[in-house]
């Protein structure tokens, strides 16, 4: 090969390295799956450029490998789905806090993470509330349109629930704590909840729903965006079972009722971070909030967003409800306490 041709390739390899240089990409690690969130990183790619990369788990799995993977982690956004997994990550210093105008400005400040000089260390982007769900024919709405009366004992050998456990029941009864104002009281709900069930805990939300229409139990509880999938559902099966259930927001005449949030946040040894908050002001944009938080039933956080999805509009007199007020990062702090309650309850 002759001297020019070499020197030529050279200079085709080098300008080849130089373009991969240049395309920025964002590694995702994200527990959401759903398809409206591809749209929603696509028009991120086309404003900004940057392609994004996602690894999908689910958020026990997320925080797991951020953990193990430490400084060499090649994570630079995380999203969750639930405010007690976001608490967790936040405390166990696997997020870079945030501090940004922008985000400030749009995400209220109970959506947010511990706030600090540096900021939040994450960001609720969409929210779900927890509701009860009751065998309309068996079950008087006023006995249970209150989080307090799920551990009433005249509604003993009627509640399905998932594990209490789970993050979403470890929210829940965090903030439930939190309203209550003491644990003592706290932990006597939380037995009252566990005497009143019909089954030991199995299953997830939609299968409470399914259980009450089939007759085991004639409470339940749920996230919204889990009904909304049933009202929706093509399968006359779904639609049959939400004909024989109420859904009731608890609390209206109280708190309000519980909501739990998904969120984003900055991986703490990301090599783009500035890059990466930006992909997190894009969430708070109208355009992306529509995607995440309609795209899986979910209202939006962003101050002055509302999207219109029939489902939930119609379970909830047009979206018009009384929703709890206190902080989720208060929220998720209280989950090993809540943990130690249930064990100490037998509430598994
Ligand atoms: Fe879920």
């Amino acid at each position: 090969m002759q001297v020019k041709a070499i020197a030529a390739l050279v200079t085709v390899a080098a300008a080849a390295l130089g373009a991969q240089a240049q395309e920025q990409v964002l590694n995702l690690y994200s527990a959401r799956h759903y398809s409206t969130d591809e749209a929603l990183y696509s028009n991120f790619t086309k404003a900004t450029g940057i392609r994004i990369n996602r690894v999908d788990s689910d958020d026990a799995g997320i925080l797991a490998r951020l953990k193990s993977e430490g400084a060499a982690s090649p994570a630079d956004v995380i999203l969750l789905v639930d405010a007690a997994r976001l608490h967790k990550g936040e405390v166990d210093g696997l997020f870079r806090p945030v501090k940004s105008k922008l985000l400030e400005d749009a995400i209220p400040a109970q959506y947010r993470g511990t706030p600090t000089a540096d900021g939040s260390a994450w960001y609720g982007f969409s929210t779900r509330a927890r509701v009860v769900v009751y065998d309309k024919l068996k079950v008087k709405r006023e006995d249970v349109d209150t989080y307090e009366e799920l551990g009433d004992p005249k509604n003993k050998g009627k509640v399905c629930i998932r594990s209490g456990s789970h993050p979403y029941n470890l929210s829940l009864f965090g903030a439930v704590a939190e309203h209550l104002g003491s644990d003592a009281k706290a932990q006597d709900w939380l037995k009252g909840v566990k005497d009143n069930l019909a089954r030991d805990p199995k299953g997830g939300d939609t299968d409470q729903i399914k259980a009450v229409a089939a007759g085991e139990c004639q409470v339940a509880v749920s996230n919204t965006y889990y009904i909304a999938r049933m009202l929706r559902s093509g399968n006359p099966e779904d639609r049959a079972v939400m004909e024989k259930v109420g859904i009731v927001f608890p609390n209206q005449q109280s708190w309000g009722t519980h909501l739990n949030i998904a969120g984003g946040a900055v991986a703490r040894n990301s090599k783009n971070p500035q890059a990466a908050v930006r992909f997190l002001e894009y969430l708070a944009s109208p355009e992306a909030q529509n995607y995440f938080a309609n795209g899986n039933n979910e209202w939006p956080t962003a101050k002055g967003v509302k999207v219109s999805n029939p489902a939930l509009a119609a379970m909830t007199n047009n979206g018009d409800f009384k929703a709890e007020t206190i902080p989720l990062s208060t929220v998720g702090a209280n989950q090993v306490k809540i943990q130690q309650m249930l064990d100490r309850v037998g509430f598994k």
